[in-house]
């Protein structure tokens, strides 16, 4: 097991926010196996018992929440603006959950989260390629000289991208909208709607159907479910 600032784990068990757990530390409100500790960045393991102004901490169980996300929803955990973030959606929880990765206000789909943070740094470090695909509609004609070159990788300001797979669904000369599927393993901001930009292609709808063996199957948008124990396992 790990060793961590005392602030870290105190936040991480939900008593109070990191800011707040450096004051009670060292206003002497804090107290490791028995020994007061006022010392910030103390380094603890969260086995030890700790007690915070005479309550005793308890880690909470890891949670993963699966998320139909629907558009016009901030992923964040709060919003100066008060616009609805992904956390209004699961007031009833009482462990500080935060999104792993995230969708624009304007995207829908699949989005996980947890209050794991060692789950979110796997699921979103670039060696792990987790595969996302994407359900976009676009302006425009997209051309199969298009497809070939993102599926090959294109050069975007913050570096070229790695191979994507691009699925034509349908296309439509009069309407001029093309439907299409693309996965990626990549996480940049706003990527797919970038990779289809650099055509001259506006992404007019984007939803994610899917994240590594993950899907949206029997969830509408504003709906979540928990994560079974095996589909936790395959993720990691
Ligand atoms: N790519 C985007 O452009 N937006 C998202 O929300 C996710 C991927």
């Amino acid at each position: 097991e790990e060793l961590d600032r005392l602030q870290k784990v105190i936040a991480k068990s939900g008593h109070t926010s990191r800011r707040k757990a450096e004051k009670l530390i060292e206003e002497g409100k804090v107290y490791v196996n028995q020994k007061q500790v006022t010392e910030l960045g103390t380094k603890v393991r969260e086995s030890d018992y700790i007690v915070v102004e005479g309550i005793p901490l308890e880690m909470p169980n890891k949670l993963y929440i699966l998320f139909h996300k629907p558009t016009k929803v901030i992923t964040s955990v709060s919003d100066d603006k008060g616009r609805t973030v992904v956390t209004d959606f699961f007031k009833d929880i009482k462990t500080r959950i935060f999104p792993v990765g995230r969708l624009d206000y304007d995207t829908s789909g699949l989005l996980i989260l947890t209050n794991d943070g060692e789950f979110t740094n796997l699921m979103t470090h670039p060696k792990y390629k987790i595969q996302k695909k994407y359900v976009a509609k676009l302006k425009g004609y997209l051309l199969r000289e298009e497809v070939k070159q993102l599926e090959k990788g294109i050069k975007l300001e913050d570096g070229l991208t790695q191979p994507a797979i691009v699925k034509v669904k349908s296309q439509d000369r009069e309407r001029n909208v093309t439907h299409v599927e693309i996965t990626i393993t990549e996480g940049r901001n706003r990527q797919v709607r970038r990779m289809f930009s650099h055509f001259g292609h506006e992404v007019v709808k984007l939803s994610r159907v899917e994240y590594g063996p993950l899907n949206l199957k029997g969830l509408n948008a504003g709906q979540g479910r928990t994560l079974s124990p095996h589909e936790i396992k395959v993720m990691r």
